[in-house]
């Protein structure tokens, strides 16, 4: 063994071995692979290796057919050729039609990412699936690049080609403790010996958690029990005369795949098992659980129903081993948050088909810095505080158990609830607010009309449509209260924090006492990595003079990364979080002023306190901190409130709001509402593949400024150019919302991308905001967009429809 090296991957299963072989590929050879046992003798070995590209999102549906362009590739490698059954083409089965509008959807949007899917009725399904019945079916999604691979092979491909590439492979070799030293960099000590290195991956599999122990951290990944069987030759197959599609059954939790000529079937029970959650055995290793079919009666059912030839065969074999699962199904695969110069590619539940491309996406962040999708959705700094072993397992069996149901919009699945609430949560719930969750946080999405209202799960503007818009009439008109928990705060102190924050910012932002702005930060590409408030609060009798960053509820870990890491030695800045000690309370609409002044002292007259001011005050007795800054287009402040205050001011606000009018409204309205303000939303319109200026932005970025991250790489994309640009769309549909991801079309060819859709009720109109080629940003400038299968006008309209001028918010 090499005592020194730039990265050290732990763990040789695909995860482990996609790594390593995308390090080489990204020119980085100088780079180890540490395996307790031998390659592929976790999970990988025994899987049943199916290789979709089906995803949620763009980046999910991008990599994966990265994972299958490089499968085919070594596939047809004679040097090692790896068996891989390519195209045999698969089904996702559907008996509901919000599923099957659902399945248009994904197709609109795998078609921006360059992937074919179709949609097909269930006597296509049938022709395509001979074995299967078309009782209590719909249709389906194909996926015509679908098929399976052997994993030990794919594994051995990968690493075999690692090596040609100047990568060493260390099997049998057990990493027993990580030391990270002063300069950032590690000691891997081993059962065999130590090795430097400058960068750790954690690539573990279901020991993730006992290597992130090494490190200090604990990753929020729970193992699952997971069931297929294999079974005899079934005659209809041979005689069939080509290999039988995959199948994945949201009806009946079941997927189905040839294997030789009879069935591999896989399960997902409701009566499901989590698995090595008090430790795990050093021998378990190419080892499986015990058999359990049992277990699984509940959904095998179902599979001889849709497929009655199985049950004229026998079983051959039963395969029954863990899967790792974390809190929202999607793996994490980027830098463990608090740590520098390690990354993690854990967490994968359908690791052999993804593997690849999660290899790729996270050579291209350790060596580049950032890949190039947005890698947000599988960031593991997405998770923050709440996450621990406890809540991942239980969402991890919620997940098992809903495997092929897919989110609708709006759907809040009930397991893990409550893992992050104020004093305000109980006092909302017996208002009748229906919660969504933002980082663990309950936030209210709206009040519901009555206890039994439960809108159907659909791609479609739902019941709730009315109740949001008499939210949105009530602030325009009168004035409405808003809790915003979890918003992420950092107080900034320090004599340099004015110095170090206009590094951070590609604009020039306040360092006025009293006064608030908006920043935008970019990475060293030049494109955007975050957004934040700055607020800067006076010296006053609560502490000295400091600035507060407010940035989006996920980001707290993301953004405390990004600002400690660019923090100088002698710099005399401290950044705090105050993220989970204070709450929001927007109030909002023409009387918040009113409202205001009737519960707090002092003049906050437009004169006395603008737009873009910030004040220390009191509400009733308690300590708060004002903003007069507004997401909804009216006249607004942002109470911000020490969580021990919170239940005094809401109080005292709805007290003194009885006489103006004031309601309660919720996430929901505001998210219309800054659709119509041509407001973003970081992650669904602020992504790390576009620059400021592609992103609309213009007027917060000052190229020439003093040194900002992300300059010089911004000066070079400004002489080639917007590659997009973001535009906003009225929508030519009134009975549904324009999903992110979905297609906008000129004829046959992809021209634009949805980021967000909504009604806006002030204007009448359905919005959108996409990224479109630059030749078709002018404004009135029209396009089809695949509305969940639907061709539909967009047309591309001025930014900000409502009161442009922003007249009533400086009101
Ligand atoms: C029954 C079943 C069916 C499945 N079917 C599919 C499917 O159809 N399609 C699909 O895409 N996915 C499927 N999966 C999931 C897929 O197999 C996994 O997501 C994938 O194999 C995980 O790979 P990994 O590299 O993350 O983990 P692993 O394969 O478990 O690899 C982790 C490696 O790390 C090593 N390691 C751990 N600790 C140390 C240490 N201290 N030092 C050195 N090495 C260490 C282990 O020995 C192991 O080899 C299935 C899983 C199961 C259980």
């Amino acid at each position: 063994m090499k005592s020194r090296t730039k990265v050290v991957v732990i763990g040789g299963g695909i995860a482990g071995c996609s790594t390593l072989y995308h390090l080489t590929k990204e020119g980085w050879s100088d780079v180890v692979l540490i395996e307790r046992d031998e390659l592929t003798s976790g999970t990988t070995w025994h899987s049943a290796a199916q290789v979709t590209n089906f995803g949620m999102n763009q980046t999910m549906v991008g990599l994966k057919t990265h994972s299958i362009q490089l499968y085919k590739k070594l596939r047809d490698d004679p040097e090692y050729p790896v068996g891989y059954h390519h195209g045999d083409g698969g089904i996702r089965l559907a008996n509901t039609p919000e599923q099957m509008q659902a399945y248009h959807h994904f197709a609109s949007m795998a078609k921006g990412m360059g992937t074919t899917f179709e949609v097909i009725d269930a006597e296509e399904c049938a022709r395509r699936h001979p074995l299967i019945s078309t009782d209590n079916l719909l249709g389906g999604l194909w996926d015509g690049e679908d098929g399976d691979i052997d994993p030990a092979q794919l594994c051995q491909a990968l690493a075999f080609h690692a090596r040609k590439a100047g990568a060493e492979v260390y099997r049998h070799t057990n990493v027993t403790a990580l030391t990270q030293h002063k300069d950032d960099t590690w000691t891997v000590e081993t059962d065999k010996g130590s090795i430097d290195a400058d960068i750790v991956v954690n690539a573990c599999g279901y020991r993730v958690n006992e290597v992130g122990g090494m490190m200090g951290v604990h990753h929020p990944v729970a193992s699952m029990e997971h069931q297929y069987f294999v079974t005899e030759d079934i005659p209809a197959i041979a005689e069939a005369g080509h290999r039988m599609p995959l199948l994945r059954c949201p009806i009946s939790d079941y997927y189905s795949r040839q294997e030789k000529n009879g069935l591999l079937v896989g399960f997902y029970e409701q009566d499901c098992k989590t698995w090595g959650m008090d430790g795990i055995s050093p021998s378990f290793a190419n080892d499986l659980c015990p058999d359990d079919l049992d277990r699984v009666m509940d959904v095998l059912e179902g599979a001889f129903e849709r497929m009655p030839a199985l049950a004229e065969v026998g079983i051959k074999r039963v395969v029954n081993g863990p899967i790792t699962y974390t809190i929202d199904g999607a793996p994490l695969v980027g830098p463990i948050p608090g740590k520098r110069n390690a990354y993690c590619i854990i967490g994968l539940r359908a690791g052999v088909g993804e593997g690849g491309g999660h290899g790729w996406l996270l050579a291209q962040q350790i060596v580049h810095g950032e890949a190039q999708y947005d890698t947000w959705v599988i960031d593991p700094r997405r998770f923050t505080g709440h996450t621990n072993v406890e809540l991942t397992a239980l969402k991890a069996i919620e997940d098992y158990q809903n495997e092929f149901r897919f989110h609708f919009p709006h759907e809040h699945r009930p397991a893990g609830r409550n893992a992050k609430t104020t004093p305000l949560t109980p006092i909302m719930a017996a208002e009748g607010a229906e919660f969504t969750v933002v980082n663990g946080w309950e936030r209210v999405d709206y009040i519901k009309p009555s206890a039994d209202f439960h809108p159907t799960l659909s791609f479609n503007f739902d019941e709730a449509f009315d109740v949001i818009g008499e939210e949105v009439r009530n602030v325009q008109e009168n004035v409405g209260l808003c809790e915003v928990n979890g918003f992420n705060r950092f107080e900034i102190t320090g004599a340099d924090r004015h110095r170090f924050l206009d590094r951070m910012f590609c604009g020039a932002v306040t360092k006025k006492d009293g006064r608030v702005g908006l920043g935008y930060l970019l990475n060293h590409h030049g494109k955007i990595k975050g957004e934040a408030t700055v607020a800067n609060i006076p010296a006053s009798d609560r502490g000295p003079a400091r600035t507060w960053y407010g940035s989006a509820a996920a980001s707290e870990y993301h953004d405390m990364d990004w600002l400690t890491t660019h923090l100088g030695a002698d710099e005399d800045v401290q950044i705090s979080s105050l993220t989970n000690d204070q709450t929001i309370l927007v109030l909002a609409g023409p009387k918040a002023r009113d409202v205001l002044s009737a519960c707090a002292r002092g003049d906050w007259s437009k004169a006395a306190f603008p737009w873009l001011s910030v004040r220390e005050a009191f509400i009733g007795f308690s300590p708060v901190t004002v903003l007069g800054v507004s997401f909804s287009g009216e006249l607004a402040y942002e109470i911000h409130v020490p969580n021990a205050s919170l239940y005094a001011v809401y109080l005292a606000l709805r007290a003194a709001g009885q006489q103006h009018g004031l309601t309660l409204f919720g996430a929901r309205a505001v998210d219309s509402m800054r659709m119509e303000k041509g407001f973003m939303h970081w992650k669904a319109d602020l992504l790390t593949e576009f620059d400021p200026f592609e992103t609309a932005l213009d007027r917060f970025v000052k190229p020439e400024k003093g040194p900002f991250i992300g300059q010089e790489a911004l000066q070079k994309r400004m002489a080639h150019g917007p590659t997009r640009k973001l535009v906003t769309l009225k929508i030519g549909s009134t009975t549904t919302p324009a999903h992110g991801g979905a297609s906008l079309m000129q004829g046959d060819t992809v021209v634009g991308t949805i980021t967000s859709g909504d009604w806006g009720y002030r204007v009448g109109l359905n919005l959108a905001y996409a990224f479109v080629m630059p030749d078709m940003a002018e404004i009135g400038r029209v396009m089809q967009l695949d509305l969940c299968g639907e061709l539909v006008a967009a047309e591309v309209i001025t930014p900000s429809p409502y009161d442009p001028d922003h007249a009533r918010m400086r009101a």
